[in-house]
């Protein structure tokens, strides 16, 4: 766990999440700035800042839970596209430096683009989505 690592934090339920599912060395939550509905990311537990640095096994163990993730929004949401992404650097607009792959639905005609900014999402909203994410779970 690193200080001042917001994500590690989350990881170690010492600042709360809209979760979605766990395993031994992953967390998967909902995205508090949802650039669409199901905005999801997975961690490992363990911090490393970026790609570049992240244990391969622990990549390997991310990869892994995020196409369940993914299967599971799929099926919730039927979003006619989905982006599996991951940010490193300012000018990839790495805004949390703990290593996390996005899960980003799309809608046809959403024009999002890479470096999408972040704006707040309704709580009540996500946890919605959450739940109906968590049903195609486990
Ligand atoms: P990045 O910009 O580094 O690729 O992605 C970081 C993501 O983490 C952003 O999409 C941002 O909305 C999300 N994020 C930042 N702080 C928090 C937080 O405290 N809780 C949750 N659930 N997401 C966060
Ligand atoms: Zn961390």
């Amino acid at each position: 766990m690193v200080d001042d690592c917001i994500f590690c934090k989350i990881a170690a339920g010492e600042i709360p999440c809209i979760k979605l599912h766990e395993d031994d060395e992953t967390l998967a939550f909902m995205d508090i700035n949802p650039a669409n509905e199901g905005h999801a990311l997975v961690i490992p537990k363990t911090h490393a800042p970026n790609l570049f640095t992240v244990d391969p096994d622990s990549l390997g163990a991310v990869v892994r839970a995020a196409q369940k993730i993914a299967i599971a929004v799929q099926a919730a949401l039927d979003p006619p596209g989905m982006n599996l992404l991951q940010c490193n650097g300012p000018a990839a607009a790495q805004s949390v430096q703990h290593f996390h792959m996005h899960l980003l639905p799309r809608q046809t005609d959403d024009r999002l683009s890479l470096n999408w900014g972040l704006r707040p999402g309704d709580a009540e909203a996500v946890e919605a989505a959450a739940e109906r994410i968590r049903r195609h779970l486990d």
